[in-house]
């Protein structure tokens, strides 16, 4: 192996933690249940099916959201930050 291409794998395997840190990093949506009108959209456009409702409020279960942020992108009302 060239030393080139040690040096990219070297280089790419540093990065690599880097980068699931910075996901780490990034915090989960928050639903202010004051705004929310329970229209369904988050739920609806939810990849991970990680919303659900209860008692009619809306929650994130963390264990299966993805961070993709698509539900406070949907949210007619901006009640998800
Ligand atoms: S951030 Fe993505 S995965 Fe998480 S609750 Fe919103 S839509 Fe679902
Ligand atoms: S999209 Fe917004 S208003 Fe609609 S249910 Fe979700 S949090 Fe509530």
């Amino acid at each position: 192996m060239s030393e080139t291409i040690k040096q990219q794998l070297v280089n790419s395997q540093a990065v690599m933690p880097k980068s699931r840190k910075r996901i780490d990093e990034i915090p989960f949506p928050r639903i202010d249940p004051e705004f929310c009108i329970d229209c369904g959209e988050c739920r609806a456009i939810c990849p991970s099916k990680a919303l659900v409702t209860l008692d009619d409020v809306v929650f994130i279960n963390e264990s299966k959201c993805s961070k993709c942020r698509l539900c406070a992108a949907v949210c007619p009302v901006e009640a998800i930050h």
